[in-house]
């Protein structure tokens, strides 16, 4: 029997960014994988600009970046005929680093985070599978086949990040509701190939079918990622994923000579989900990610929301952990996460029948998916308990936006100031509140900083102090000589030190 802060079930994405999280706060967290070995699939293709945000915070971003591709452009065919290129559109904006999402298998993105992990002192358990659990008020405790056998953990929270069939989910009795559509599926996988430049996303569209075949290349290996529509034959029977259906389907959608696929090193049968838990906690167990949400691929914001559920969930549980905040801080992660899988399933289905609808013009193709929410670099919490203001701010940021990127004069970014695990209060000149006396009372929990008035221009009024959370949303706008409400803000998420 063992005695453990927080234990979490799944190594996908979500679950690596939430051990990242606690262990970089030094939270003891477990965090166990059924799988015997590591997944090799490619899966979701990118992160958001909002995940390399992230990512950045986390120190890995450059990693990420550096083993993926930013500018692949799509080349469009009807057929064996090449329609031409198109570029992936760029929405333009100067709040950040990140304008354009990367495409990178999610292989790649779990192996830079386990790695991230490792240096945090944490590795994956492989082969080990959470096989049924129960809780008191107050501790967990979960039962895990090992390798080793059967073993019991005591933690006092658990964590599903096991996917969309979630056994977590399952057990808790919460609801998954929506629909599966049974007509859409996909051929997905992973193959090499010959006879093509890896320079575009190769798409081919298809008078009957639409979307006829697409071959994505990738940046870090020599393996491109297959995604075809499924079609049952004439017996109402779909065929098996793999190679061979692979093959037949491209020689029948694209009539293209030259090309070979090979090594098929994946092959799955995607089907459209579209539905979402209607709740993300039950006691002292939590779900996130594909767990607590499920829809269409259109869009590519599966993994990325479950990375930022993850980032949610992440500097709360620390803080009421190291009982700095109340445990009432936990059931703000619903609170703000839940709305953000509502409208995550809403968009993607947009995006999903503007794309088919397209598809059947012959005019469109995945470049018509992204938009500029899907960055997700719009999201905010402002409808959030942990989101105020008490001071007027008719324009520029409200509480509970997205702290904005920028450059400082002195060659620093205002991420650079916010990259951590403190809180971070931003003033300007007329704001008198003192620096000092923050700093005595809450050490290196907080970092306050004086910023030319120049960089008002990304907030609002200079009048006020903007208080923004360790995932970087602005918890509050107070003015600037309100040092009492910002004290009282603060004292929700951290003990003041001894003087
Ligand atoms: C073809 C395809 C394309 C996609 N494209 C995109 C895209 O472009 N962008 C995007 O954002 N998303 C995309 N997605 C979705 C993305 O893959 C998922 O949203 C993402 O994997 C969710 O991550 P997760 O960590 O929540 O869950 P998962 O990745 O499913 O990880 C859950 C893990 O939990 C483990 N597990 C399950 N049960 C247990 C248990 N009882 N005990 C221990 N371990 C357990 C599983 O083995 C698994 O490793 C795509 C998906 C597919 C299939």
């Amino acid at each position: 029997m063992k005695h453990l802060p927080v234990l979490i079930i799944g190594a996908g994405p979500t679950g690596l960014t939430l051990a990242c999280e606690l262990a970089r706060r030094n939270i003891q967290v477990r965090i166990i994988e059924r799988s015997a070995e590591y997944p090799n699939g490619s899966r979701a293709k990118g992160l958001q600009p909002r995940s390399l945000e992230v990512m950045d915070d986390l120190g890995i971003a450059d990693e990420l970046l550096a083993a993926g591709s930013t500018d692949l452009i799509f080349r469009r065919y009807n057929g064996n005929t090449l329609l031409g290129d198109v570029k992936r559109e760029v929405f333009q904006r100067t709040d950040t680093r990140y304008v354009q999402g990367v495409i990178i298998p999610q292989w790649k993105v779990e192996e830079v985070l386990r790695a991230k992990l490792q240096t945090l002192g944490i590795k994956v358990e492989l082969g080990t599978e959470l096989i049924n659990f129960s809780q008191t008020d107050n501790q967990v405790s979960a039962v895990l086949k090992t390798t080793q056998g059967e073993e019991t953990v005591q933690c006092a929270y658990m964590i599903g990040c096991d996917g969309g069939k979630s056994t977590v989910r399952k057990a808790l009795g919460i609801n998954f509701e929506g629909e599966t559509h049974e007509d859409e599926r996909a051929f997905v996988g992973d193959v090499q190939v010959d006879g093509l430049t890896p320079d575009a996303w190769h798409i081919w569209l298809h008078p009957e079918v639409g979307f006829g075949f697409a071959l994505c290349p990738f940046k870090c290996t020599d393996s491109w990622q297959v995604q075809t529509i499924a079609l049952p034959d004439a017996d109402g029977k779909l065929a098996e994923p793999g190679l061979e259906t692979f093959r037949r389907l491209f020689a029948e959608r694209t009539g293209m000579e030259g090309v070979t696929l090979k090594n098929a090193t994946w092959a799955s049968l995607y089907r459209v989900n579209v539905r979402m838990a209607d709740r993300y906690r039950s006691g002292m167990v939590f779900i996130a990610g594909d767990a607590a949400h499920a829809h269409s691929i259109a869009g590519g914001l599966g993994m990325n929301t479950g990375i930022q559920d993850a980032y949610n969930l992440g500097w709360k549980l620390a803080a009421v952990l190291t009982e700095q905040a109340n445990e009432s801080l936990l059931d703000t992660y619903e609170e703000e996460r839940l709305p953000i899988a509502a409208w995550t399933l809403n968009i993607s289905s947009e995006r999903q029948k503007i794309m088919t609808d397209s598809l059947k013009t012959g005019d469109g193709g995945l470049h018509t998916i992204g938009t500029k929410d899907t960055t997700q670099l719009n999201l905010n919490y402002r409808y959030s308990s942990l989101s105020k203001q008490n001071n007027e701010q008719p324009d520029g940021l409200q509480a509970g936006d997205r702290a904005p990127d920028g450059q400082l004069p002195d060659g620093r970014r205002l991420f650079d100031l916010y990259r951590g695990t403190h809180f971070t209060i931003l003033k300007f000149a007329p704001a008198n509140v003192s620096i000092e006396r923050l700093s005595e009372r809450y050490g290196d929990q907080v970092k306050t900083f004086t910023l030319d008035n120049e960089a008002a221009a990304s907030f609002g009024s200079l009048a006020n102090v903007y208080v923004i959370r360790p995932d970087g949303y602005i918890g509050l706008i107070a003015n600037g000589t309100d040092e009492t409400a910002i004290s009282t803000y603060l004292d929700k998420f951290m003990i003041r030190q001894e003087v």
